[in-house]
């Protein structure tokens, strides 16, 4: 069984639409396969009909934006009713951050001598309902300005370059009660790499689990040999949840292959059921793994 807990699509900033994601996890091997786009749902009806199709697992999840201690935390929901008001309240707010941030983002490159408008970003950011820096970043390749993705946040669009805006970001304890209120079992992604939450330690996860954290994301592209042990230590002594995903985002990302790490069968028998019970204990109606 491979299984890979978190990917992008189109729906965000992933290059792949979500059936092109799917027919891609399935051309990859994959047997399960988790979509996580930043902040919206958008990509799971498309998705779902193309794993029923090609014979994928799918589960439906996200990766929201959040902050904690002044930090930015993206903390992975999986199985949330996506139809819960307080929920879709918080990440609209969050959507609405990203829209408006990009004229500000146009402003500041225009302002560096950079003839970038608009319409230029609207057409790299094409089916996306979570507008953001990778589409930025996108529009300055087509435009020539820079080679890649990567060299854009290098140069304009990352923490401190001239073109980077902060944007609205949901307090993490209440994305983790948003969750269980929705049904859904949340994950925190990367938790120790870049922009993350400053490594948090054994007792920090250990609060945050008593407000709802299920897992910890530790076999990800961000963390080398040894922070991944250390953190499946913690997640041991914590009975936490521990995941291993690719956060594929098409040719948006390099390095970060569909089923480059996997999460081990037994880790996502157990976040499933953390679901469900999450699930009977809101009441809500939540999403079923398709497959
Ligand atoms: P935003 O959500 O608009 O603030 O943009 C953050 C997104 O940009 C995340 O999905 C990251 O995966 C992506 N990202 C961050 N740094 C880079 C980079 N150097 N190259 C490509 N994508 C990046
Ligand atoms: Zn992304
Ligand atoms: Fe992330
Ligand atoms: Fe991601």
């Amino acid at each position: 069984m491979r299984i890979d807990l978190h990917t992008h699509s189109r729906a965000s900033d992933g290059t792949d639409s979500p059936s092109g994601l799917v027919r891609a996890a399935a051309d990859a091997g994959l047997d399960v396969l988790a979509i996580t786009d930043h902040d919206t749902a958008a990509g799971w009806a498309e998705a779902s009909a193309a794993a029923a199709e090609v014979g994928v697992e799918l589960v439906p999840g996200m990766e929201i934006s959040t902050r904690h201690h002044g930090r930015s935390v993206h903390l992975l929901a999986y199985l949330p009713d996506p139809t819960y008001g307080p929920l879709t309240e918080q990440l609209g707010q969050v959507l609405r951050g990203r829209g408006s941030r990009v004229p500000v983002m146009i402003e500041r490159l225009r302002g560096l001598g950079i003839d970038i408008t608009a319409d230029d970003v609207r057409r790299a950011s094409d089916g996306t309902a979570a507008p953001g820096r990778p589409h930025v970043a996108d529009a300055l390749v087509s435009l020539g300005v820079v080679a890649d993705r990567d060299a854009a946040f290098a140069t304009y669009l990352g923490w401190g370059k001239p073109a980077h805006i902060d944007r609205y970001a949901i307090p993490l304890v209440d994305a983790l009660r948003l969750v269980a209120e929705a049904g859904g079992a949340a994950v925190v992604a990367h938790p120790w790499g870049r922009g993350g939450l400053g490594r948090p330690d054994e007792d920090t996860l250990g609060e945050l689990q008593e407000v709802g954290l299920a897992g910890i994301e530790v076999d990800h592209q961000d963390h080398d040999a040894e922070a991944r042990d250390r953190l499946r230590a913690i997640a041991r002594n914590l009975s936490l949840v521990v995941t291993g995903s690719s956060d594929y985002h098409g040719d948006g990302k390099t390095d970060h292959e569909l089923g480059c790490n996997t999460t081990e069968p037994d880790e996502y028998s157990r976040l499933l059921e953390l679901a469900r019970e999450a699930s009977r204990r809101s009441g809500r109606v939540t999403p079923a793994v398709v497959g």
